[in-house]
């Protein structure tokens, strides 16, 4: 970039402040003969109006130091205190050896001596100041993050290395700080709120850092890097961040949230060991309660377990080590409840990890993407029991499966379905598909799509974990669903909480607003059954009937319904 303009004809800006005409004039000449173009003052004053009207395009200043109204050292001091201008090189004009050392200190990048010899060598000293400016500038530019100033990431872990080799005795820790929900600080308040929030941010981090030393960066978003001294509280120490930030930030109520890798693991690098911080940081992005997360022992024991789970699923999957088993759902609209589906659940009985929930197992498959190859066969078992229940009692019950957020997004869904249905002889009819309101909510337009072509196909759809999701009421109005299933919290608290109580009877009302039945699940007790039958809930599933039960043991409520 820096030879594309050196080279390209566009003249650069000199700014000649002196005030005695013939050295102005000998100077000028020079500069322009080398294809400079210049403009002149002849005090400070004039000087530092010349320099502010041209601060972006001027390459460089030519300063006398002896000038009327303004010196020319009060202006190198109103240069040196401006960030913007600052950043501008400035040649010092001369005949004092003594002001030499005053003028570099002040920010000068060279002199001149006076009386003017050689206009050769005059030209040769802008020239070379010019580039090596530049060059500071371009280097600046793609070390700094353009909105906080602080470093960017790639040049972060360099001086982290190098911070290390200068300070190898003190104590440093990985930090990693975001802003709680700052995508929704985005939308409400629109993004440059969001960008000066981050230059806020920034500058407090950058004054703690002069302060207490260390490095830090904004790696993206709103993500902030720290390698900073060990503090003794980090808990008083981001409460204390907040408190200062809060006072003068645009937004109100801006909560942050750190994640701590304690120290380097020299074999790990530096890189992991941020983002070992960064996925603890992740751990409390649900819990108000806390603004700090260690990544310590037991969260690495629980990522160590994670990935041993994911190394063994596919041999899981061919040994055998997974079972399909099914819970039954009664309609209990009639006086005598009667059975009326089931839903089918995953098993995994790992041979030395032994049962393993799939609330362990399932959002660890979701996050990589294998959860599709299990669904898959979660679908296929389910399909072939059926199958063969339809031979053995010439009749059976529609089973629901769990199609994961992920599935939504295979595009041959639809496909894979239907030949399964096909391999086993069964129709859309015989599968109630399960989707969890969450999945709606991401991307809603998508998936009410992908939806709306499922149930032309002949599916039907029951909406999951209902009243977990935040569907808004609107929204509800449009979803292509068949049937409501409540989320089991709800129906967990009814008898204990009326807020919750509250909550059953709404969904029950806004199931029959919608024309669709609602499903109560985790029903175990007398005292819900009779409530959740008394407000008009239609079919329930839980174990007040009986808990998942094996293939096998399935055949006894299809032998007595
Ligand atoms: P879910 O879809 O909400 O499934 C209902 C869960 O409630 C099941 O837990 C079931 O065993 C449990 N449950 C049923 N009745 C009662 C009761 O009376 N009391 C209590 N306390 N619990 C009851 P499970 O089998 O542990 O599954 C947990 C979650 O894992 C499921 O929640 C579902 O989201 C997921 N899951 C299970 N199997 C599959 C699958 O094949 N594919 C996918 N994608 N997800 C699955
Ligand atoms: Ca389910
Ligand atoms: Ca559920």
């Amino acid at each position: 970039m820096d030879r594309i303009t050196r080279n390209s004809t566009f003249r650069k800006l000199i700014l000649v402040a002196e005030d005695e005409i013939v050295n102005m004039m000998i100077l000028g000449n020079i500069l322009e003969q080398y294809e400079y173009d210049v403009i002149y003052a002849q005090n400070g004053i004039e000087a530092m109006k010349q320099i502010r009207d041209h601060r972006q395009i001027l390459s460089m200043i030519l300063l006398d130091l002896n000038m009327p109204k303004m010196s020319g050292y009060d202006v190198l001091r109103a240069l040196k205190e401006d960030e913007d201008l600052s950043r501008i090189p400035t040649i010092v004009l001369t005949s004092e050896n003594e002001a030499e050392v005053e003028s570099l200190e002040l920010g000068a990048v060279d002199f001149i001596p006076k009386p003017y010899s050689d206009g050769k060598v005059i030209a040769a000293r802008v020239r070379r100041n010019i580039e090596l400016a530049e060059d500071k500038q371009i280097i600046q530019n793609t070390q700094r993050d353009s909105v906080t100033g602080l470093y960017t990431r790639e040049f972060f872990f360099q001086y982290v290395r190098q911070w290390d080799l200068y300070h190898r005795d003190m104590v440093m820790d990985c930090v990693v700080m975001n802003i709680s929900h700052f995508h929704m600080i985005n939308e409400v308040y629109g993004h440059e709120t969001g960008d000066a929030l981050l230059k806020l941010i920034g500058a407090r981090i950058y004054e703690n850092l002069e302060l207490n030393g260390g490095i830090g960066c904004r790696s993206e978003a709103d993500n902030f890097l720290l390698y900073i001294p060990r503090k003794a509280d980090y808990r008083a120490a981001i409460r204390e961040f907040s408190e200062m930030l809060n006072r003068q930030s645009p937004v109100s109520n801006v909560r942050l949230r750190i994640g701590i890798h304690p120290g380097v693991d020299e074999t790990a690098g530096y890189a992991r060991c941020f983002d070992k911080a960064a996925r603890a940081c992740m751990s409390i992005r649900n819990d108000y309660s806390v603004s700090t997360a260690w990544y310590d022992e037991q969260m690495h024991e629980k990522e160590i377990y994670s990935e041993r789970l994911i190394n063994d699923l596919d041999e899981a999957i061919e040994s055998g080590q997974f079972k399909v088993c099914f819970q039954p759902k009664f309609d209990i609209t009639r006086e005598k409840p009667k059975l009326c589906s089931a839903e089918a659940l995953i098993r995994w009985e790992h041979p030395e990890l032994g049962y393993i929930s799939p609330n362990t197992f399932i959002p660890l498959f979701e996050n990589n993407g294998q959860i599709r190859k299990l669904d898959y066969f979660v679908w296929t078992k389910t399909a072939r029991h059926i199958s063969e229940w339809k031979k053995r009692y010439g009749t059976s019950v529609p089973v629901s499966v769990n199609v994961s957020r992920v599935d939504m997004f295979n595009p041959d869904l639809e496909k894979d379905l239907m030949s399964i249905l096909h391999a086993w002889s069964l129709q859309p009819e015989d599968l109630i598909l399960e989707v969890t309101e969450s999945a709606y909510t991401d991307d809603s337009g998508r998936i009410i799509r992908i939806v709306e072509n499922l149930r032309n196909a002949g599916f039907r759809i029951e909406m999951d974990d209902f009243g977990s999701g935040y569907s808004s009421l609107n929204m509800l109005t449009q979803l292509p669903v068949d049937a409501l299933k409540m989320d089991k919290e709800f129906v967990r608290n009814m008898t204990k909480s009326m807020k919750d109580m509250k909550m059953v009877e709404l969904m029950i009302d806004i199931g029959g607003f919608l024309s669709v039945p609602v499903v109560a699940e985790g029903v175990e007790t007398q005292e819900q059954f009779d409530r959740l039958r008394k407000c008009g809930c239609d079919i329930i599933q839980g174990y007040y009937f009986s808990r998942p039960v094996t293939a096998d043991g399935f055949e006894r409520f299809l032998e007595e319904g």
